[in-house]
């Protein structure tokens, strides 16, 4: 999880609060090696090593329990969100660098390790096997929602429960600060330069925005997103930023990649099935921004709509 990480909390005890967040970022680390997608040595990268060779692994909780939520996001949204994505992603890693639209056969070779309904559930054993050759399950959508929900976990466990994680931008709201009913979130405007029209005031719940303000590649003057559309295998190219308030930080980390895929008219219907979750999908059409929201996304954030702060 390579994103700037920032802690806020509130205690009396100086040292509580220091040994709390102490402990926050080592859990963060612990999950950095489990789901880690550039280190070869990671759990999920030793797992695909068995991909196709008939092998069933036993993994840990942590990889378990967010491999089967994926897996679950995977299937409720037909595969716009696809958590064994990683073949093509890694096709698209080598664009970016390469500054070019990698050949047609490389994209018809990934697609055959591509599909979420080639992972096989052990349940009873917690154990996992990848039926293709060449599959790579990909977190890269999920980790770090849930890395925060773990990390505001540990903190409660120490005490602190006024706090507010910040991971590359994907948020977990614990308790809001002392003599405050919230926190106050501003939402970047897509247009750069822009100022923020929109804020999410709450406590208690996940904020994650999805969008290709910093990982993009532009080829032949088109600029493709790092989100990939899995049935098409190319990065999305409408310039969109979603922003999904959800009771934590997993699901709306999950939400918020897969309502990119599935724009607004399917993905903000599909939001509105959740309990206490909302979206606000923002697209870039020249020089206008459009907004969609789904119904409760006023209502979620403390009524401000699209008003200022
Ligand atoms: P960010 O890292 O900007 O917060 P996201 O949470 O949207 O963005 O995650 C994007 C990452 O998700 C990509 O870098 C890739 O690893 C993975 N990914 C891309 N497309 C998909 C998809 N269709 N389904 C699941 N994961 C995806
Ligand atoms: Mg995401």
């Amino acid at each position: 999880m390579a994103a700037p990480l920032r802690i806020i909390c509130y205690h009396p005890d100086g040292v509580v609060a220091d040994r709390a967040m102490a402990r926050a970022m080592a859990r963060i680390h612990q999950l950095n090696a489990i789901f880690n997608d550039y280190d070869p040595t990671s759990e999920v990268r030793r797992l695909c090593e068995t991909a196709g060779t008939g092998k069933k692994v036993q993994v840990s909780d942590d990889l378990w329990r967010l491999l089967v939520f994926s897996l679950e996001i995977s299937e409720q949204t037909a595969g716009a969100f696809d958590v064994t994505i990683g073949p093509i992603v890694r096709l698209w890693r080598r664009a970016r660098m390469a500054r070019e639209l990698p050949p047609a056969w490389r994209f018809d070779q990934a697609r055959q390790a591509v599909g979420y309904q080639f992972v096989r559930l052990y349940p009873e054993d917690r154990a996992v096997e990848l039926l293709r050759p060449g599959m790579r399950l990909d977190f890269g959508a999920v980790a770090k929602g849930y890395a925060i929900d773990a990390a505001l976990q540990v903190m409660r466990e120490e005490g602190v429960c006024s706090a507010l994680i910040d991971l590359g931008g994907d948020l977990g709201l614990g308790d809001p600060p002392p003599d405050r009913d919230h926190w106050n979130v501003a939402v970047a405007a897509i247009k750069p330069g822009e100022s923020p029209s929109y804020f999410v005031r709450r406590a208690r719940c996940g904020v994650a925005t999805s969008g290709d303000r910093y990982r993009f590649v532009v080829i032949d003057g088109k600029r493709y997103s790092h989100i990939v559309d899995p049935r098409t295998g190319v990065g999305l190219t409408d310039q969109s930023e979603v922003t999904v308030v959800a009771p934590n930080a997993t699901l709306a980390d999950a939400l918020a990649t897969a309502v990119s895929v599935l724009r607004p008219e399917k993905g903000l219907a599909w939001v509105d099935t959740f309990p206490d979750t909302a979206a606000l999908y923002l697209r870039l059409v020249g020089e206008h921004t459009e907004v969609y929201t789904s119904k409760r996304w006023k209502e979620l954030t403390g009524g401000t709509g699209n008003a200022q702060p």
